[in-house]
């Protein structure tokens, strides 16, 4: 009978060197699984590339591994990375081709992964962190649920009628593209987007799918489309302050196993009732969001909120038609 038992770390905080980050059994200290596949390393040279933890200390990607037992670095880690390796030598069909909830896991693992070099950080007493996620009740729910959909990578499970997160996949068009590849993650919020090579993932952990329906119409403009780095960094913006006023957490529940049974079901539930699903869209705050994810382009806030309480789009014009653009030129800018 295949093992149907969930892992939960959070009972005891057990986040320690000496326990696998997925299965939890008791490991030596040289049993590591890295964060960022070696796979991934390798193809866009990112060993000593620099990496900035939460806590403002650097590492970098080649230095970043977490704790992992031999079983599940060879069974569980290892074939999924074999799999979305494979997935993105065929570029964006490749990886649209993919199973979602294998793209979940592979996103969730590094995520996860970041998330827990910061927990196994605060577990050691003498370093006090300004910022302790640790600390925060409401954030270790949400890590929580998390990592219960996350297991689905160790223990065989079928998410009933939903998938956890929100995927925007977009290919960028190589004129202005310079950045082989680009990382970034909120631990708080669940945002993360990866770029490798000209596919984009953007993506939201924890939402069941709420932001991609919300931006569903934006996203079908432009996801067949090439686009200029600078549009992806606005649907950048765009899902990062989505997941930033999301206000709910999805709960998640096994069902009961059965004899027999060769995976858990998973069914999730969402508290609308007494919650707003989001909090109010604050045009200034996401101007404000806007324009630290154009800050490669020198973009003032001025310059991106418009009168009308109207805000910059590159992705789109006043009647919501797609924007193509070939090269960046500030005269966009006095549109
Ligand atoms: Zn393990």
């Amino acid at each position: 009978m295949a093992e149907l038992t969930l892992y939960d770390p959070f009972e005891k905080m057990q986040f320690s060197d000496s326990n696998c980050f997925l299965c939890g059994t008791t490991i030596t200290t040289e049993q590591r699984t890295p964060v960022f596949a070696s796979w991934l390393q390798q193809q866009y040279n990112l060993q000593q590339k620099e990496l900035l933890l939460l806590d403002k200390s650097v590492t970098t990607f080649g230095d970043l591994t977490i704790p992992c037992c031999d079983h599940c670095h060879l069974h569980h880690v290892l074939p999924l990375e074999q799999e979305v390796e494979q997935a993105a030598t065929a570029g964006l069909d490749g990886l649209k081709a993919l199973d979602k909830q294998k793209l979940f896991q592979w996103i969730g693992k590094m995520y996860y992964g970041t998330l827990v070099t910061e927990l196994i950080k605060e577990a050691n007493p003498l370093i006090m962190p300004t910022y302790a996620l640790s600390e925060n009740p409401q954030m270790l729910g949400k890590f929580r649920s998390f990592f219960k959909v996350l297991q689905s990578l160790r223990v065989p499970a079928v998410f009933h009628d939903f998938l956890p997160c929100s995927l925007f996949l977009v290919e960028v068009s190589p004129t202005e593209d310079d950045l082989p590849f680009e990382y970034q993650d909120e631990l708080t919020t669940m945002a993360f987007s990866i770029k490798l090579g000209s596919v984009a993932i953007v993506c939201t952990l924890l939402d069941n799918g709420i932001i991609q329906r919300a931006l569903g119409r934006l996203y079908r403009l432009i996801e067949d489309k090439p686009l200029h780095p600078i549009q992806l960094a606005e649907l950048k913006a765009r899902v990062f302050y989505a997941a930033y006023i999301l206000n709910v957490v999805p709960e998640y529940f096994e069902r009961p196993v059965k004899h027999g049974d060769t995976h858990l079901v998973l069914d999730t539930l969402i508290d609308d009732v007494t919650k707003e699903i989001f909090n109010p869209w604050e045009m200034t705050a996401y101007a404000h969001m806007l324009e630290e994810m154009l800050k490669p382009w020198s973009i003032r806030e001025q310059q991106i909120l418009r009168p009308n309480n109207q805000v910059l789009s590159f992705l789109a014009d006043e009647s919501g038609n797609f924007k193509t653009i070939e090269r960046f030129n500030k005269s966009m800018l006095e549109e």
